[in-house]
């Protein structure tokens, strides 16, 4: 049936997937100071408790090239790091590009959304990127997409796409629409990369899986509904859908892991931020949200393996291609 999102083929399994975005520790940076302790100090924090395969996406974008002249920087000043992390975890090297741009007047590099999507700049900084590592999956900042940038990420060969948030409309400074997006992954239209393509030939190569998101209940969307209002978002469909961040509340990861999984899928991708492993609450709510997801897994009859973004892409392509609807 057109539309249709993978189903996974092995049901005894759920494979379970973490990203990290590799940011500074601050949205405005400039090379007088230091903003990457989130990598120096935070993911050696994070490995005292977990050792599970990571992928790091790692910043390459203007801001990266402006402020230190090297789009490549931030992998080659954390070389050993990421070599360390390859060897003894199995991690993968993926992308985490920004749309900032410098506004002299106040300073500060600001986001620079919804124009020309810096397309020229990005193609660079990711094949600078791609000196030092083989990357093959990608998550934006902000969770900012366009079909353009979709467009862009297939044409250079990205094989994996996770910034969708199911159902999330952020308006404002920094923005996303995915509106209609399903919570399992799919091949993006051409068309709108919120939705899986009708058609092979509308379907892009890449596949988008998308990052744990929870349907609030009536009283919650209502809630958020007048929250949102209050920064001049009136959409009532997106008032229902809220992002599972991995580091916080662990009722809201609870409640999208299950609902994930009873909808239908076997692929459970979760992010967070390297600056988040400084704060002891957030890596407490990691483990706190690993393990309940191990132990609902557990009371349902299915076991869990991680993997990176890379392994759940090349197990969807290598799945039964019955069972990839969608293309
Ligand atoms: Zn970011």
């Amino acid at each position: 049936m057109a539309g249709d999102p993978y189903v996974m083929k092995n049901k005894k399994t759920i494979y379970f997937s973490l990203a990290c975005d590799v940011d500074p520790d601050i949205d405005s940076i400039d090379a007088s100071k230091e903003y990457w302790w989130g990598i120096a100090s935070g993911i050696p924090l994070l490995r005292k408790a977990l050792r599970i395969p990571m992928t790091w996406l790692l910043r390459a974008d203007r801001m990266i090239t402006e402020v230190y002249s090297d789009p490549a920087y931030c992998f080659k000043r954390f070389q050993k790091l990421w070599e360390e992390e390859a060897k003894t975890f199995k991690s993968e090297i993926g992308w985490h590009p920004h749309l900032f741009r410098f506004d002299g007047t106040n300073s500060k590099w600001l986001p620079y959304l919804g124009k020309d999507d810096d397309l020229e700049t990005l193609s660079a900084s990711l094949d600078a990127l791609r000196q030092q590592a083989d990357v093959v999956s990608v998550r934006t900042g902000w969770e900012y997409q366009s079909n353009s940038l979709m467009k862009l990420f297939d044409q250079k060969g990205i094989l994996v796409e996770a910034s969708a948030t199911p159902g999330s409309l952020q308006a404002g400074d920094w923005s996303h629409d995915w509106r209609g997006t399903p919570r399992m992954p799919y091949h993006p239209s051409r068309s709108d990369y919120r939705c899986p393509a009708a058609s092979r030939e509308d379907a892009l190569k890449l596949v988008e899986i998308p990052m744990l998101a929870r349907r609030l209940s009536p009283l919650l969307r209502t809630a958020r509904f007048a929250l949102r209002a209050k920064r001049g978002v009136f959409d009532w469909p997106s008032s229902a859908w809220q992002g599972a961040i991995i580091t916080k509340d662990p009722r809201c990861f609870d409640q999208a892991v299950e609902q994930t999984i009873r909808e239908g899928s076997r692929v459970i991708a979760a992010y967070c931020h390297c600056s988040e492993f400084l704060e002891p609450e957030n890596l407490k709510n990691i483990m706190i949200n690993m393990e309940s997801l191990f132990s609902f897994a557990d009371h349902l009859g299915y076991s869990v393996t991680t993997t990176t973004l890379a392994g759940l892409g090349s197990l969807l392509r290598s799945s039964d291609t019955e069972l990839i609807k969608c293309a």
